[in-house]
C-alpha cells in the first residue's frame, strides 16, 4: 500500500503548456533505430516540431540527448551488451559526430539553431565549472539555440561518470532553474511493481514526494543497450524535486511526444518541493559526488 503522503490527486498536476522553461531527457532507443543503427529521423523531426511549438510560445527548452554510443556500436562492430569502458568512449567519439549532426538537421529544418553541450560530472560538482557550464547555457537560450546535452563519454572515467542521461538531465535542470523535466522513456511512468512482470502493477499518476517507498519501486536495470532503468529515473526525480522542478516520465516511442503529453497522454509527474533553498544550496543537495568533512569542537560536542 502507498502511503497518502507519497500521492497526489489527479487535479494538481503540472501542465507542460505552463512551464517557462523545459529539460526534455531522451534515451537511445528513441534516437537510434534498433535494426538499421541509424538516427530515427522521422522521429526526430517529430520532436523538433514539438519543440518549435514550445518555442513560439514562449517556452524555452534544453534537450538532453543520448545515442552517441548506440549510433557507432555497429559500424565498430561492438555489438556485445557490455563493453569496456575505453570501448564505451571510443563508440562515443564516433557516434557523437552523427547525434549532433541528426539534431542539427532536425532542429534547423523547423528554423531552430542546435547548440551541443558535452558536460561530465565534474562540470556539475565543481563549483566554479558549474557555474561556467550555467552561464553558457544561459547565452545559449538568449540567443534562442537549443542546447543539446550529453555526457562527454569520450574523457570520463569510470569513478567520474554519470554514466546515465537521467541524473545528467536533472543536474542540467537545477542547474537552469527549469520548472519541468520530461523524461521521455519506452514507459508511461512509474509502476506500483514492474508492468512486465506484475499484472497487478497499478500505474501512479502522481507522486508527491520521492520517498524511500517510491525508490523502492525502482527495481532492476533493464536488458539490451540503455544504462537507465527506473532507478536513475527515480534519482533523477529526486535531485529535481528538490530543487524545486516538476519531473515527469511519460512514453517517448510516438510522434510528436510532447504534443501528446500536452494533450493529456498518460504520464507520472513528480511533484516539485516548495522551493526555499538557496541556488547554492540546490546545488550542494543535489550533488552525486558529495564529499566533505564534519568538523565538531569542543564545544559543539559537550
Ligand atoms: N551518454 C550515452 C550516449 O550518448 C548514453 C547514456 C544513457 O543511456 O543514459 O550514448
Amino acid at each position: 500500500m502507498l502511503s497518502a503522503r507519497a500521492m497526489q490527486p489527479a487535479a494538481s498536476l503540472p501542465d507542460l503548456r505552463a512551464a517557462r522553461r523545459v529539460v526534455v531527457k531522451i534515451g537511445s532507443a528513441l534516437v537510434v533505430d534498433d535494426a538499421t543503427a541509424a538516427p530515427r529521423e522521422a522521429w526526430l523531426a517529430g520532436l523538433a516540431q514539438d519543440v518549435a511549438a514550445m518555442r513560439a510560445r514562449g517556452t524555452e527548452v534544453i534537450l538532453v540527448s543520448s545515442g552517441a554510443i548506440a549510433l557507432a556500436r555497429r559500424a565498430l562492430g561492438l555489438t556485445r551488451r557490455k563493453l569496456r569502458l575505453e570501448e564505451k568512449q571510443a563508440a562515443a567519439a564516433v557516434g557523437q559526430i552523427r547525434l549532433a549532426g541528426a539534431w542539427a538537421q532536425a532542429l534547423s529544418a523547423v528554423g531552430l539553431n542546435a547548440a551541443q553541450l558535452l558536460l561530465t560530472l565534474e562540470d556539475s560538482e565543481d563549483r566554479r565549472r558549474y557555474l561556467n557550464a550555467r552561464a553558457t547555457l544561459g547565452t545559449l537560450l538568449n540567443l534562442d539555440c537549443i542546447p543539446v546535452i550529453n555526457e562527454n563519454d569520450t574523457v570520463a572515467t569510470a569513478e567520474i561518470r554519470f554514466g546515465d542521461n537521467d541524473r545528467l538531465a536533472a543536474r542540467v535542470a537545477e542547474m537552469v532553474e527549469a520548472d519541468a523535466l520530461v523524461l521521455l522513456s519506452d514507459i508511461d511512468g512509474l509502476y506500483t511493481a514492474d508492468p512486465r512482470k506484475d499484472p497487478g502493477a497499478r500505474h501512479l499518476p502522481a507522486v508527491e514526494h520521492v520517498t524511500d517507498e517510491i525508490m523502492a519501486m525502482g527495481g532492476e536495470p533493464p536488458p539490451g543497450y540503455s544504462s537507465g532503468g527506473m532507478r536513475t529515473k527515480l534519482i533523477a526525480a529526486r535531485i529535481a524535486t528538490g530543487a524545486g522542478c516538476a519531473m515527469a516520465i511519460a512514453l517517448g516511442q510516438q510522434d510528436r511526444p510532447l504534443r501528446a503529453m500536452e494533450q493529456g497522454a498518460r504520464c507520472t509527474w513528480f511533484l516539485p518541493e516548495p522551493a526555499g533553498r538557496s541556488a547554492r544550496k540546490r546545488w550542494i543537495a543535489g550533488s552525486l559526488a558529495p564529499l566533505g568533512a564534519l568538523v565538531v569542537d569542543g564545544g559543539a560536542a559537550r
